[in-house]
């Protein structure tokens, strides 16, 4: 089954094409033949965060040069490639939701339009689904007949991104539990809006991550907001305000002092890393515990960051050593569209199927 992916919830559009092919033993091969992300950080970075207007003009002008690349790209036609490749393929995903209005209009327009015009069936898909399931991508699963069942469950996913910061809980396939979230800031908007503060430029995660490599991250100690408050919730906004006391207080000496400047930064930056993932890893491991879990899944773009993955795994393995640790390659670990589509096909496997007319965007989509 050849599967058209469409992704437009934030600042990249994305188009992506799988090839999946189920065998008689239950087994599942999950091929990625074409994920074509066209990012438009750069354009948005003169306003130091996501414009929702330019977002959808920008998505509007890349979208189909996105789909002709990833045509292109998949071959599905060997070896020729390219638009005519569209009636190949078999279904349309496309995220609805949660996002930018604007942005998620793009896609959405764009996919029911292939939809009715290639009369494919279309599927709208959660974008928090797709990070859960883009860990799969690439993968052999093994499929159990009537069930789709692709890890053991009770699963538990922590989800961390620009956007969101979310604990959610898999009892079942496809029926989730949100456990927890951010009250404020998402994970990744605070490592953001730290990074402008020491002046690392927007966005700033990688930037954080590399010089937290070399600071130390006990030399202040920044506030682990909420690792005691007792349910999953995070709340990233007070850790923030710390930082810039902190920076304040020091101004002085990073006057007088500029040889030691550079220091004091990366200082900052490995203990207001320490302070994020403290609370992050105690808090997925207190959740993986209550509910006794089998697999611990991450994604989002956050997720890509080595060191929290060390100290989950880290953890883990002296907690809950039994636990399987899924994490998505770095490609999929940014918004993209491969994980829409392998979430769509997922439900479209379970017979979910939208009329075209029926798909609209949400920008407020809850995982359920
Ligand atoms: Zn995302």
């Amino acid at each position: 089954m050849i599967i058209l992916g469409i992704e437009s919830t934030c600042d990249e559009t994305g188009a992506a094409i799988l090839k999946i092919v189920e065998k008689e033993d239950g087994q599942m091969n999950v091929k990625v033949l074409a994920n074509i992300i066209s990012s438009q950080i750069k354009k948005h970075k003169k306003f130091g965060g996501v414009v929702p207007q330019l977002a959808a003009k920008l998505h509007q002008k890349n979208f189909i040069p996105v789909l002709e690349e990833a045509l292109q790209t998949a071959k599905i036609n060997l070896p020729a490639g390219g638009v005519k490749d569209l009636d190949k393929i078999d279904l349309i995903c496309v995220a609805k939701g949660p996002g930018l209005i604007p942005a998620l209009l793009a896609g959405v327009s764009a996919a029911k339009t292939l939809a009715w015009g290639l009369k494919k069936p279309l599927v709208g898909v959660n974008h928090m689904e797709g990070h859960i399931v883009s860990s799969l991508l690439e993968t052999k699963l093994k499929v159990k007949s009537e069930k789709l069942k692709v890890f053991e469950m009770p699963a538990l996913a922590l989800l961390v991104s620009g956007g969101h910061t979310q604990l959610v809980l898999i009892e079942s396939w496809l029926r989730y539990k949100i456990l927890g979230e951010t009250r404020d800031d998402a994970a990744g908007e605070a490592y953001d809006k730290v990074a402008k503060m020491l002046g690392l430029g927007y966005p700033g995660g990688a930037r954080i991550e590399e010089l937290a490599k070399i600071g130390n991250s006990k030399a202040f100690n920044f506030p682990r907001p909420m690792e005691k408050s007792g349910d999953y919730d995070f709340s990233f906004s007070g850790l923030k305000t710390s930082v810039k006391y902190t920076l304040d207080s020091l101004k002085l000496k990073l006057k007088v002092l500029p040889s030691v400047r550079n220091t004091y930064i990366s200082d900052i930056a490995a203990s207001f890393q320490a302070a994020v993932i403290d609370v992050l890893v105690s808090k997925t491991i207190r959740a993986a515990q209550e509910y006794k879990i089998k697999t611990l899944i991450i994604g989002g773009g956050v997720s890509i960051n080595q060191e929290l993955r060390r100290q989950l795994k880290k953890s883990l393995n002296k907690n809950l050593p039994k636990v399987k640790f899924l994490a998505p390659e770095k490609e999929y670990s940014n918004d993209n569209a491969a994980m829409i589509a392998l979430a769509g096909y997922f439900r479209f496997k379970s017979g979910e199927i939208s009329d075209w007319e029926k798909v609209q965007t949400e920008a407020k989509l809850r995982l359920k």
